[in-house]
């Protein structure tokens, strides 16, 4: 038995009253996620635990069964994994924004009017040196970036320089420990920062960009210092080969960083344009060679977050319609749930617990026929923790060694 385990981001939320105090699930029409459910197992899952409000990152790990508490320091280093950044133990990662900024550091846009086209402006701030330390910069998607420091004695106890506001100065990278390695590591990375403006500043893309009525991306604000937790590779946790499919550059990444093969899809862009079709299409391929696939699909938190509940429901109804091909698989659990609940109303991640199904061959039935919020309470799951999921899986499969004699 293999398993593919479909997390859609957001993928709960929260009654609506403009949906009959629906939510976009119950909403949708998922004649296919109704079947799973009907053949299969339900439940609710707390990705994290009762009262905890997951980040996406945070709720893929503990849903791949690595406890936050334990391995979770920091989203930059799953950002620069996803950008393609080799790490070494000792590296600070950040993840970062091209932004405008004026003479005084005020910042006019944090998203630089959303650069698209930074090669040139990431070559020119990428590799400086200063006191034995290093900075690479690699591109993101968009105007975003991966910024890594690496030297000797560095700490990732730093405060964020992008205040996450427009019409403020760009804040100093503050020590959070007062330890001399920390307070060295501020100091070097405020020094960058200065520097890689300067360049900016003069950069002839700039010019460009100021002449032609562009904003200039002329500052890197900086968030989400981390460093690489000692993550055990899954196939050494749970002896399965793993693959990932993912649009979005921090679920590759964090997929990288647990030893999962990242596979590229073209037309996966981890947005609502994303090609489902050809997502599971390639999921299902990988499967005759992997024994873990897991798939992550964004948009529907995207749009949540949007506050877009009518397009959360339409996007929900375009994956059912393209998982039917699943339906047919006859050695594969498949799994489908989501890493948190996203409200569009209140247009973030809450701490509701998500639906999960469970379908395969020999799995045990219950009473849910349709797949929601609401109907899986009376599933045989119950209320599990993210934790809880690998076993699950590891004993359906016939590979959860024994408790006990
Ligand atoms: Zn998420």
């Amino acid at each position: 038995m293999k398993v593919l385990l479909i997390i859609i981001d957001g993928l709960a939320d929260r009654p609506i009253p403009a949906l009959g105090n629906k939510t976009p699930l119950e909403k949708a029409e998922t004649s296919n996620m109704d079947r799973l459910a009907s053949l299969g197992m339900s439940g609710l899952l707390h990705p994290v635990d009762i009262g905890i409000r997951p980040g996406s990152d945070v709720g893929h790990l503990s849903i791949f069964g690595y406890d936050p508490e334990v391995y979770y320091q920091g989203r930059g280093v799953f950002e620069a994994a996803g950008v393609g950044f080799k790490l070494t133990d000792k590296d600070v990662a950040f993840r970062g924004n091209f932004a405008t900024v004026d003479k005084n550091w005020l910042i006019i846009n944090r998203r630089a009017g959303r650069i698209e086209d930074t090669q040139e402006l990431v070559k020119a701030v990428d590799g400086i040196k200063m006191n034995g330390v290093k900075f690479l910069v690699k591109k993101g998607s968009g105007h975003r970036v991966a910024v890594v420091v690496r030297g000797k004695n560095l700490s990732h106890k730093l405060s964020d320089s992008d205040p996450h506001k427009e019409n403020e100065k760009v804040l100093a990278v503050k020590p959070l420990e007062n330890k001399l390695s920390c307070r060295k590591t501020a100091k070097v990375v405020n020094a960058f920062i200065k520097q890689s403006h300067q360049i900016l500043v003069k950069h002839p893309l700039n010019l460009e960009r100021e002449n032609k009525g562009l904003l200039p991306a002329n500052m890197l604000l900086l968030r989400g210092a981390s460093i690489k937790a000692r993550l055990p590779s899954f196939y050494s946790r749970y002896g399965l080969k793993s693959a990932a499919i993912a649009g979005g550059l921090m679920y590759q990444g964090l997929a990288r960083l647990l030893g999962m093969k990242v596979l590229r899809v073209k037309g996966a862009t981890g947005k609502e344009d994303t090609d489902i079709h050809a997502k599971i299409k390639a999921a299902t391929d990988a499967l005759k060679i992997f024994d873990f696939v897991y798939l992550h699909i964004k948009a529907a938190d995207s749009l949540a977050e949007d506050g877009d509940f009518l397009a959360k429901k339409a996007f929900i109804e375009r994956i059912d319609k393209e998982i039917a091909p699943l339906l047919e698989l006859s050695d594969t659990l498949i799994v489908i749930t989501a890493d948190h609940t996203t409200s569009s109303l209140l247009k973030r991640h809450t701490a509701d617990p998500v639906p999960i199904v469970i379908f395969g061959k020999g799995i045990g039935t219950d009473e849910v026929t349709t797949f929601n919020e609401r109907s899986v309470i009376y599933g045989k799951l119950g209320y599990i923790q993210g934790r809880h999921l690998m076993p699950i899986l590891l004993d359906q499969i016939g590979k959860l060694p024994i408790f006990g004699a």
